[in-house]
């Protein structure tokens, strides 16, 4: 057998990475020609790839790494785990203490009446529980037509065959045969792009009137629930007019459906609060939680219920789970996640130093030629990036080819910065300091500046007519 070390030379691990492995969201053929970067450590808010650079990670890791890199806490909790109980299930009348003591915490932390947590492995799986967990709620209450699920054009909730479904996203509806049936999709609430001459208070009214005139068309008997992530994060870190949630939120209030806030990325301190809905004012029946959960250091994920909805489910076998639900290992490093957020203040962090200092060096970029709106909430903000901020133009070239350009400048300066089309994106881990701040700054406007250049350079700087 061969051991695969990180001591192997970059090369002879590419042609490893590309004989072998399928990456997830990736053209591998393109990369297999191009290789990958070989990420071989990570301490703080830094990444060290094979050839010894180090990278700032402006996104941490996919929007997880709450508590930054390196955390010997959280290794401790994992060995710990493994050496008393490295696994046992949870379906068949046992239980264990790691997931007693998780979604106990949950319940604590969770807002309102938001008591129980059925664990899933990630946030797609979750995701999944909701759809059945949610239909089958209404069966339950005698009420079995009510299946209709309502969500958003360019939402992210996962991409299995029900998260995908669920989302919005049109290049994943395209492969697999999804939609799934009964999946509904409403505008997002993306003033930039396509609120034209209306005022974003406007947009974010009429946005969220079109979940109402969706309950209408369909019938209040045919809809089940809502679902939403309070700030889009994949689709581009969409921050939603002030005017959008408080209407969502009345009209989910005036007819019998059940509201899914969808938190795998705005919770677990990334907007300043626990959750979102906190930050959002926003009051789900369900919320579905993992990324920031475990600040990624291990797999897990899950839904936190309300009383009203467990109670009824409650009342039935509910055939469904995950031979991972509640993984003890996974669970006590959550736990100790939990721990270190909380003991360490890091909301405060967050609150106090990290984010406000953040939104002023972020806003600040809308100085740059390239910049138009600057959007930030808590530590997860975007740029858009145009030809002409005036009239909020789009580039004439393929969207996401300055994106593309733009996110390769930042890769080449040492900045993990993500782009969706043609928007730039950071999520930094929570713990990121003024001084790394500056840092994240300065490379961001280095890579805009070698941005623009190149455009000059490619004649790529025309507004799509
Ligand atoms: C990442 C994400 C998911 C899917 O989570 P996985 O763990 O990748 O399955 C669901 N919802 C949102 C909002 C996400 O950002």
């Amino acid at each position: 057998m061969t051991a695969i070390t990180n001591h192997l030379p970059t090369a002879e691990l590419q042609a490893l990475d590309a004989a072998h492995h399928m990456h997830p969201f990736t053209t591998n053929s393109a990369l297999a020609k191009k290789g990958a970067r070989v990420i071989t450590r990570a301490s703080g808010v830094t990444l060290t790839d094979s050839e010894g650079h180090e990278i700032l990670d402006g996104m941490a890791g996919l929007w997880c790494v709450n508590v930054g890199y390196g955390r010997e806490e959280l290794a401790e909790a994992a060995a710990r785990q493994i050496r008393e109980l490295p696994f046992y299930n949870t379906f068949f009348q046992t239980t264990h203490v790691p997931a007693i003591a998780l979604a106990a915490k949950l319940a604590e932390l969770a807002p309102g009446d938001l008591n129980n947590v059925f664990f899933a492995g990630s946030g797609s799986e979750a995701n999944d529980t909701n759809i059945r967990m949610v239909r089958h709620y209404w069966a339950l209450k005698g009420k079995p037509t009510k299946t209709i699920f309502i969500s958003r054009k360019n939402a992210y909730h996962g991409s299995s065959m029900g998260s995908g479904s669920l989302g919005g996203m049109a290049g994943i509806h395209a492969q697999g045969g999804l939609p799934i049936p009964d999946i509904h999709h409403i505008n997002q609430p993306h003033w930039w792009s396509e609120g034209g001459d209306m005022s974003p208070e406007d947009f974010g009214l009429a946005r969220a009137q079109e979940l109402e005139q969706a309950i209408l068309e369909f019938g209040e008997d045919r809809v089940a629930a809502f679902i939403a992530e309070p700030i889009q994060g994949a689709g581009g870190v969409i921050v939603p007019p002030s005017t959008y949630w408080p209407e969502i939120q009345r009209i989910c209030d005036k007819y019998e459906i059940l509201l899914i806030a969808d938190e795998v990325i705005c919770g677990f301190g990334r907007t300043g609060n626990w959750f979102g809905s906190e930050t959002l004012g926003i009051r789900p029946d369900i919320m579905t939680i993992a990324k920031g959960l475990s600040s990624g250091y291990a797999p897990i994920g899950g839904s936190i219920v309300s009383d009203e909805v467990a109670s009824v489910i409650a009342q039935d076998e509910f055939n469904h789970g995950y031979t991972y639900s509640g993984h003890p290992v996974a669970a006590a490093v959550a736990l100790e996640n939990l721990r270190i957020i909380e003991e360490e203040n890091i909301l405060g962090h967050v609150r106090d130093v990290a984010a406000p200092y953040l939104k002023e060096k972020w806003e600040s970029l809308t100085d740059h030629p390239l910049v138009g709106e600057a959007k930030i909430v808590g530590m997860m903000g975007s740029i858009a990036l145009t030809p002409n901020k005036a009239t909020r133009a789009a580039f004439a070239s393929e969207e996401g080819t300055v994106g593309y350009i733009c996110r390769e400048r930042c890769f080449a300066n040492n900045l993990v910065m993500r782009h969706v089309g043609d928007r730039m994106i950071i999520s930094p881990p929570l713990v990121i300091t003024p001084e790394q701040i500056d840092t994240l700054i300065e490379r961001a406007r280095k890579s805009l500046d070698e941005c623009y250049a190149a455009l000059k350079e490619q004649d790529l700087l025309h507004a799509a007519s």
